[in-house]
Parts: C-alpha cells; structure tokens; sequence
C-alpha cells in the first residue's frame, strides 16, 4: 500500500469508522455511492472494489458491465452528519473508474475526463486551479416533506439577522464543511430571497471538483436537518435571480507562479491569461451544453438578473461571460466565468473549460478589448458593431452548438461526448412535448 493508502487505514481506526462510500459521478453528475464495511478498506486500495456498471447512466452497455473503483486516499473525509447506530462514524472516498476488460481508466468517468485535461495542461507546463461560487436556494418543505418553492426568509445581499433566519442553517452547513476540511472564506445571503452562496479557498481543478460534489451534498444533507430542502437547480422561481455557479481559473507554472498575472498589463492579466480566455470565448456555445445542462438552466440565461447572455469579457460589470475580478495579489490574478451553473457535472464542466482555454494559448489567440458598458442595454445593432455573439438560448441550441465543436467534444471524449448528447436531446425533446402550466394559464380560458 502507498503511505497515502496506509494512513487513511490509521485513521479509519482512530475515527472508529465502520462504513466508508466509494463514491464516483456518472456523466449527468450524480454522485453514487457503493458502500463497503471498513475492513474491506485495505482490500480496495490494494485491488479496487468491483461493481456492476451497466445500471450507470450512461457507463457501459449491459454486455461489457465490469468495472472497477479505485479510491483515491486523498479524498478520505468522515461525513459529519451521519452517526451509526453502534456510534461509530462514515467516511466517504471518492474514486477513479477502471475498466476490468482493458485494465484502463474507464473513458465515461467524468473524474478521468478531468484528470486527461489536466495533464494536457501539464504537458504544456501549467496545473491548473479553480475556485467555484456555487449559488443555492433554501426551501420549506411540505407536511409530507417535499420541496416546496416557499423561501423561509426574506433577506437580501449581505443581509444581516434578524431578517436572514437561514443564517442559523448556513453556518451549520459551514460546521459541516469545515468538518470535511473545507477552507470557508465566506458566505452571504444572495441577491434573491431564499438565496445563498458559500464560497471555499481555491484548489488545484480536480479537488475543486471533488469539493463541488462534496459541498452540494453537504449543504441537501444539513439543510434537511433542518427540514428544508437545498437546491441547486439554477432558476427555480421566474423573474428573480437564479442560482449560478461563477467559476475562476487560473494557470500556475512548475514554480509556483501565477502564469496569469502581468504587473505591466492594463488588467493585469498576462498574454497567456488572454489567450486563455479567448479560446473560451471563442468555444463558449459549446461549453454552455455543459455548464449549463438542463432544460432550466436557459432560464437563468436571460438578461436582467446578473448571468451572462453575452460572449465578451469584462474587467468590471457582471452583464459580460467572463470578468477579471480585482486581485490584491499577483497569485490572485484569475478569470471568471460567469455562465456556468451549479446543476452542471463539474469535471466535465471544467475539463471543457480547461481544453477551450489551452486550446486559445495553443493557437495564440487573440482577446479583444473588454466591454465595459452593460450589455444588457445592447441593442442588436450595438451588439454587431462590438461583434458580441450570444449564448444558447436553450438546450437544443446549447447541444447543436457543442456538436459543430469538436475541441469540446474532445474534451470529454467520445464515450462521454455521445452518451451526454443522447440523453440531453432526450430530455430536451420531452420537455419540447409537455404543455406547462404557464401555457395552461395563457390558453386555456381564452381559446
Ligand atoms: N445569481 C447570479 C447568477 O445567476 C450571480 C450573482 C453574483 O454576481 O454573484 O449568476
Ligand atoms: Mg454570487
Ligand atoms: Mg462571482
């Protein structure tokens, strides 16, 4: 065993933990979970636990279902909330997908996704970090305990108590964060009522991954202790702000510096850092298929609530795809996307990111200059003259977008690239055939 593998096995004794979870995410991002009894632990490091892949989304045909999990000792953490009945502890590792025909990474994990555009970026000299502002609601629930879309307080941005009452909910969740190591550096109410955002420490692209996952299970799990329901869907009420995920990026040379940062530059970004942002502009529809994943998400992409319509950087207003946020230090100097949202896979998110960007430092492209008016206030004309392109503006858009991409399809890869098309164009196509109740009101009376 690697010392990594034999100090996680120290620690499962020391916590008492009887339960751990092998977790993984399948293609849509759902995070599954086998659960083994501790004394298997020394038994998955060394040979990995074998499952059936054939009731993933999207893994493998039912004819090729053997795979294996590999847990990867880094990501050992004892779950705060849950107590066993005897009082011991659970603990969840999260793992790598191996094909058992072949003995390779499984292609359709979305982890393994991540990992290949990450050495890509090391290839060419840089690990990437990422620090994401994951945006979320929090609901009552119903007699029976089902969501609800009540909000249970009635707060503002940066409102203080005694208005946010879900301020007693957040800092429990922030409890349960730190419990699993999570750097808090703050949290606030949101724009919306019933809204809020945490935001933890950035991290090299694959733990910030993994912490995605983490803190929305973190956050569903505490909120429900607290009988009300967490969630990510990015525009659960029309006509007030949506939950959106803002994701900023950086690269690092091997010497620790910031390859983004540039004193004698204007925003202080470097021609690396705009090439980078110039290849995500240049493939932002596409990407938005994955950041922006759902049938709902395009009902956050509209003008008027602080996300992104427009493909144009910004170093100062918000109504831009990507911003330069101010940076105190060099090691802070990043870009920020504005369109992704917390519905979206987040490896396979940043994975499109991280190739669209090097794809821009690859082939030198070019950043025009950032738009500082509001765009919003555009009109088409304005909008032509500046050469500003709009996002999708649903998903069969989004979907006809990443399949003329081939750089982002790519990046996910052809088992994932094909799986992830078949299912979107099918929940596209059913939400295309349903008679919402929007409908209802407008016709039914009238006609
Ligand atoms: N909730 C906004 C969105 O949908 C973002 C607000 C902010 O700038 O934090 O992206
Ligand atoms: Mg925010
Ligand atoms: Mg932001």
């Amino acid at each position: 065993l690697s010392d990594e593998a034999q100090s996680v096995l120290d620690e499962i004794e020391e916590q008492n933990v009887d339960f751990l979870r092998l977790q993984f995410t399948d293609i849509l991002g759902t995070v599954k979970n086998v659960s083994i009894t501790a004394d298997q632990a020394e038994k998955a490091f060394s040979e990995g636990i074998y499952f059936d892949g054939s009731s993933i989304d999207g893994f493998v045909r039912i004819q090729e279902s053997d795979m294996r999990l590999e847990p990867d000792p880094e990501t050992f953490a004892v779950l705060p909330w849950r107590e066993n009945v005897e009082g011991g502890s659970s603990a969840r590792l999260i793992c790598d997908v191996f094909d058992t025909s072949t003995g390779q990474p499984f292609s359709g994990d979305p982890r393994g996704v991540l990992k290949r555009a990450i050495d890509r970026a090391e290839e060419m000299g840089y690990t990437v970090n990422a620090a994401p502002e994951p945006e979320f609601f929090l609901f009552e629930e119903d007699e029976d305990g089902h969501a609800t879309t009540k909000t249970n307080d009635a707060g503002g941005y940066f409102d203080l108590a005694p208005k946010d009452l879900a301020s007693d909910v957040r800092r429990d969740i922030i409890y349960g964060l730190e419990a699993m190591d999570f750097d808090i550096e703050a949290s606030h109410h949101e724009v919306a009522q019933g809204q809020h955002e945490i935001n933890f420490t950035y991290d090299d692209a694959l733990s910030t991954a993994d912490n995605v996952a983490t803190f929305r299970s973190v956050v569903r799990a505490i909120a429900a202790e607290h009988d009300l329901h967490a969630t990510f869907m990015p525009k659960p009420i029309a006509r007030i702000n949506g939950s959106g995920m803002h994701t900023h990026m950086s690269l690092f040379t091997e010497d620790g510096e910031n390859a983004f940062h540039d004193d004698d530059d204007e925003f202080n970004l470097s021609e690396t850092a705009k090439s980078f942002t110039a290849g995500i502009l240049e493939h932002a529809p596409a990407i938005t298929a994955v950041a922006n994943p759902t049938v709902n998400s395009y009902k956050r992409l509209v003008p008027g609530y602080e996300a992104p319509v427009y493909v144009a950087w910004s170093d100062r207003n918000r109504s831009a795809l990507i911003r330069k946020p101010a940076a105190r230090t060099p090691a802070a100097s990043r870009v920020e996307l504005r369109s992704p949202d917390p519905s979206c896979n987040p490896y396979l998110m940043f994975a499109a990111m991280i190739h669209a960007g090097l794809d821009g430092i690859e082939q030198d492209m070019e950043c025009e200059d950032p738009v500082r008016e509001n765009i919003y206030e555009f009109d088409e004309e304005k909008r032509e003259e500046y050469g500003i392109q709009t996002l999708p503006s649903n998903l069969g858009e989004a979907i006809d977008a990443l399949e003329a991409d081939e750089t982002v399809q790519d990046a996910l890869g052809e088992h994932v690239y094909e799986n992830f098309v078949e299912a979107k164009r099918q929940e596209f196509q059913e939400y295309l055939v349903d008679v919402s109740d929007w409908e209802l009101e407008q016709y039914l009376e009238k006609f």
